[in-house]
């Protein structure tokens, strides 16, 4: 069955490892070796800046992840860059489609002419902040009642303007109600349920309501804190649970996977250390769902989003 995953960190590990090789190195949980071996058809790629980079550093070291974009990732035959999300039908067989998100917007700082380099760049997925304050709102590690900053309202027109995804995993509470009624287009890229397991990275079954009611998604993530409270160990069943309690709230043709592969070591899904293991987890939900249910949920569940994103009909 083919995956989409909508978040690794490979592209910092990229920027970071030396004398690194996306086909192969060991180092990689999503190398272009894993994504085959776990028959992932399409990874979304994201910019993701440490929060220890300064902020004056922090622009240069994305345009230093979309260059290992180009250089590493896309340098490999088999790695078709999606700039249109319709480009995903056109994928042939041996081919994996790379599209590329920005999980924050700290690098940008109060600066849209920033923001718009990257969108040109080729980014389809934008989230708000990561963990902290910036510019633009607050994130899931702060003060839950603050909402979003007045330069969001600049922010989010661009997104909607260029009918890019707003992404709201990481974003705080509040933020994420602001958000809500002004995005196009939304959805929590990496995220499990509240209800299951406390963690203020995880969204509500209110949360989760209203982002379905808007049109959106929830994508599962693979991290042993975020399956089970206070835990650094989860197994595959335990991330089951998480699919069935979301799937009983907003349906299965609403959720999806966002791996976080490259951004949780050492913490993995026993049975589920790197994108080569996803059939391990596929087999798990095999059990529970259908055929048809759980192809919704790996793959054409996300592809029927993206086709009613305005001017990309598939
Ligand atoms: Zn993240």
């Amino acid at each position: 069955m083919q995956i989409i995953d909508l978040h690794c960190d490979v592209l910092e590990k990229l920027t970071r490892l030396e004398n690194v090789d996306f086909r192969n190195d060991s180092r990689l949980d999503a190398n272009l070796n894993n994504l085959k071996a776990g028959n992932v058809k399409v990874q979304v790629f994201a910019i993701f800046i440490h929060p220890s980079v300064p902020q004056e550093r922090k622009f240069l070291e994305a345009a230093r992840q979309i260059e290992a974009f180009h250089t590493k990732v896309l340098s490999e035959p088999e790695m078709i860059h999606i700039t249109e999300w319709n480009q995903i039908n056109d994928l042939e067989d041996g081919q994996i489609g790379a599209v590329l998100s920005l999980e924050g917007c700290d690098c940008i700082g109060d600066d849209l002419e920033k923001l718009r380099v990257i969108l040109d760049a080729g980014v389809k997925l934008v989230g708000l902040t990561w963990n902290y304050e910036n510019e633009v709102a607050y994130g899931t590690l702060e003060d839950s009642s603050k909402g979003l900053k007045p330069f969001a309202k600049d922010v989010i027109d661009l997104l909607n303007e260029r009918n890019i995804i707003i992404d709201v995993a990481h974003l705080n509470e509040k933020g994420f109600y602001d958000l809500l009624p002004l995005s196009k287009y939304i959805l929590a890229s990496h995220c499990n349920a509240r209800t299951l397991c406390d963690h203020p990275r995880n969204l509500t079954d209110d949360q989760v309501k209203q982002l379905v009611n808007h049109g959106g998604r929830i994508h599962v993530v693979f991290y042993p804190p975020f399956i089970q409270k206070g835990e650094d160990h989860a197994t595959i069943e335990t991330l089951v649970k998480h699919v069935e309690h979301l799937s009983n709230l907003v349906g299965i043709e609403n959720i999806g996977f966002g791996s976080d592969f490259d951004g949780i070591e050492p913490l993995f899904v026993e049975k589920l250390s790197n994108a080569s293991e996803f059939p391990n987890l596929i087999q798990a939900l095999l059990e529970k769902f259908t055929e048809d249910e759980v192809n919704l949920l790996a793959y054409s569940g996300l592809v029927n989003f993206v086709s009613t994103i305005e001017g990309r009909k598939m």
